[in-house]
């Protein structure tokens, strides 16, 4: 599918989420201030829910579609919802929630975070009392792929998925290291006290420009980015069998 730029607010996005809310188990919209919309998907469970997120509307720039930057997180939720949802359910098993937000970067730069990340601090702020944690990804599938530890990302689930990303093989892709904190998808809900980590390569030369296209990003990078958050979702999901 090529629908090229889509900002918030652009019908290429309402396209996007057409396509995107077919695809989610049980995917609806969810409307956001100034007539943006999350698409959500979800698998019923028992309690709090955990959370897959990504954001899929791209900068508004000229020519940028944001492979890495938008496509590629929000292609690893649809795949790892599409697995889990022919998976049989675990006994006592939490609810898994898929979001993807809206207006992430419908942002004036002076102010990201007053301006921007406006679905996720809308979702955060109906949503809050019925999530126990919530994986963000962002930058995920660029061609020279290693995700660092997020400084405010939480200590304790960063260390459950490097242990997943082991499992499946990916674990060259999560080194022991940490870089510096940023504000993103995840704030809203640190903010409200859930542990929350976000899985963003920073070290992306094509960030927020034209070339972050189908040549930066690669199918093998996605894999092991995928892989290892699919294993961690499963493993949260079957622990409290
Ligand atoms: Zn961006």
């Amino acid at each position: 599918m090529k629908i090229g730029p889509r900002p918030a607010g652009s019908p290429q996005l309402k396209q996007l989420a057409s396509y995107l809310k077919a695809r989610l188990p049980r995917g609806r919209f969810e409307s956001v201030p100034g007539g943006l919309q999350n698409v959500v998907g979800e698998i019923p469970g028992k309690g709090k829910a955990i959370v897959l997120s990504a954001h899929y509307d791209t900068k508004d720039i000229p020519d940028f579609v944001g492979a890495n930057d938008g496509a590629g997180g929000t292609a690893a939720v649809l795949e790892i919802a599409r697995v889990m949802a022919k998976t049989k359910r675990p006994k006592n098993a939490p609810p898994i929630r898929f979001v993807l937000f809206d207006g992430e970067e419908a942002t004036n730069d002076a102010d990201f975070y007053g301006t921007g990340v406006r679905g996720s601090k809308a979702y955060a702020n109906k949503h809050a009392k019925n999530i126990e944690k919530l994986v963000l990804v962002d930058f995920i599938a660029d061609k020279d792929l290693s995700i660092p530890r997020e400084e405010s990302s939480d200590e304790e689930m960063w260390a459950d998925l490097r242990a997943a990303a082991k499992r499946v093989g990916a674990q060259s892709v999560f080194p022991d290291e940490s870089s510096g904190a940023v504000m993103d998808d995840h704030t809203p809900f640190l903010r409200k006290g859930i542990p929350s980590i976000d899985l963003i390569d920073f070290d992306f030369p094509c960030w927020h420009q034209p070339c972050d296209d189908l040549t930066a990003v690669s199918k093998e990078s996605l894999n092991l980015s995928g892989e290892a958050v699919l294993d961690y979702m499963l493993t949260e999901w079957r622990s409290r069998a």
